[in-house]
């Protein structure tokens, strides 16, 4: 094997009880599609141009040497139930490289699979790749995708479907519903261990379970708010895909919004909106309570940890707030946002709700000063607003356009053409994925070839709902 990834495998050291030692299953008949050689460079690996061999590795066909694969136990709470059980059901730890975990997800059953046949199909395995890069090329914390393998065989969900097999890395893969499973089973050992590795991986300088707390809840805050800049919603705020180290993890039914709206709600399954955009701050809130009650059992004290966490969970909303404050005030070119702002910031927000305009196209056009041809200037707030935003402007020395500039970005994965881009996929033409990769690996610079991924769909183009897709 050419192919030499400098394992280490600290947590399949932990506790057996944390883990199942699972192998993926080999497939039929596996194709390489994508590999992330840039990435792969960054976790260390020895440069491989051998594309079997790359494809027999990240199907899960070949184990590359030094790997000790192994499926994460977890719990979580799913649209707010408790499910005492989860798991890693369709994926497998390598094991870690540069300090980063390698998955493969998709590589076939594990004792956590439950009902699921522990596969994936094409469409969420190119969907996840797209999205997660893109999201990095944003600048937001997020797993990133090494490598999508074509495995020659079919998945069954209502029909028959190309399978496919997405290598995941991440900074770790532990989520505040790792935790939870071993609170709730009172494995004090077990979750005195997790929280040991956890502090040492995410946070060494910390040793506390209050400042631990703490720091998780500052990550989560800004990621929340750092989504909310861009429109998106990540559609299965599960405590499950919550992790600690504040990454964004597990690309479903996601979505950027195209047209504005505070309610919106892509997910097939979010029926009564959980999940919608702007509940995202709240339930970050929530799974970070949740969290603190994992995390309880770890205090001699109970009366005053319960006090110290409750201080922690009440502040996150200020910490949201702030986060989304400077965010959006940076898109507005505000160099020292301050809490009036927020005004601007919400009274321009309710203008671009009632003109059900293009949320990334709406900041660009104020970016680029080409906002007179938008549907903005026909609004009857309109000219209020913007003496108001020109005005506070006018007042800072700072060159407001070099801010929004990297703030607003020009292309986001948008829904029709993600959509476009798997259909054509399952067609066998792999040209619309990476074009679309390469337009959203610099999401802020403009670009004449990659106009066509700046424009919001078309009636017939729209797309109202997204799917978990496993
Ligand atoms: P998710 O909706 O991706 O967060 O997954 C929720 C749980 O369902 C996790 O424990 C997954 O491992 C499991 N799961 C999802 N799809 C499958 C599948 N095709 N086979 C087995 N388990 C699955
Ligand atoms: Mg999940």
């Amino acid at each position: 094997m050419t192919l030499q990834i400098p394992f280490e495998n600290t947590y399949a050291a932990l506790p057996e009880r944390l883990f199942s030692r699972q192998k993926p299953t080999p497939v039929r008949s596996p194709k390489l599609i994508a590999y992330n050689a840039a990435l792969g460079a960054e976790l260390g690996f020895k440069e491989t141009q051998d594309e079997t061999e790359l494809a027999q590795v990240f199907s899960g066909s070949v184990l590359p040497d030094g790997a000790d694969p192994i499926a994460q136990l977890y719990a979580g709470h799913q649209f707010g139930n408790w499910n005492p059980q989860l798991g890693d059901g369709r994926a497998v730890l390598l094991g870690e490289s540069n300090g980063y975990d390698i998955q493969l997800k998709g590589s076939g059953p594990t004792p956590f699979s439950r009902r699921g046949d522990g596969r994936a199909w094409m469409g969420p395995v190119l969907r996840e790749y797209v999205m997660s890069e893109a999201m990095h090329a944003l600048g937001v914390p997020t797993t990133r995708a090494l490598a999508a393998v074509a495995t020659g065989e079919e998945v069954f969900r209502e029909r028959p479907l190309p399978g496919a097999v997405l290598t995941r890395v991440a900074s770790s893969h532990i989520r505040v519903g790792t935790f939870q499973v071993l609170a709730a089973r009172q494995d004090l050992d077990g979750l005195r261990a997790l929280f040991e590795f956890a502090c040492a991986r995410h946070y060494p300088h910390v040793s506390d379970p209050a400042e631990f707390l703490q720091s998780v809840s500052k990550r989560q805050a800004e990621l929340v708010a750092h989504w909310m800049s861009f429109g998106f919603i990540h559609g299965v705020m599960n405590t499950d895909n919550c992790t600690i180290s504040g990454e964004t993890i597990d690309y479903g039914p996601c979505a950027f919004m195209d047209e504005f709206h505070p309610g919106k709600v892509f997910s097939s399954i979010d029926r009564n909106g959980r999940y919608a955009y702007g509940n995202q701050p709240d339930i970050s809130v929530w799974n970070m309570a949740q969290l603190a009650t994992a995390l309880l059992p770890l205090e001699d004290n109970s009366d005053s940890a319960v006090a110290q966490f409750t201080d922690v969970v009440h502040n996150m909303p200020d910490l949201i707030r702030t986060a989304w404050r400077n965010r959006f005030s940076a898109k507005l070119g505000i160099a020292t946002p301050a809490q009036t702002d927020e005004q601007l910031i919400s009274r321009l927000l309710s203008i671009v709700t009632d003109k059900r305009s293009d949320f990334t196209n709406t900041f660009r056009s104020l970016t680029e000063d080409t906002w007179q041809i938008t549907e903005l200037a026909n609004s009857t707030e309109w000219p209020a607003w913007l003496e108001d935003w020109q005005t506070h402007l006018e007042a800072q020395p700072e060159d407001p356009k070099e801010i929004m500039s990297k703030a607003n970005p020009i292309r986001i994965p948008r829904n029709h053409n993600v959509e476009a881009m798997i259909k054509e996929a399952v067609d066998g033409d792999y040209g619309p994925f990476f074009a679309l990769n390469t337009a959203l690996s610099k999401p802020f610079e403009r670009s004449s070839e990659f106009q066509r991924y700046t424009l919001p769909p078309q009636p017939e183009e729209t797309v109202t709902q997204t799917f978990c897709g496993t």
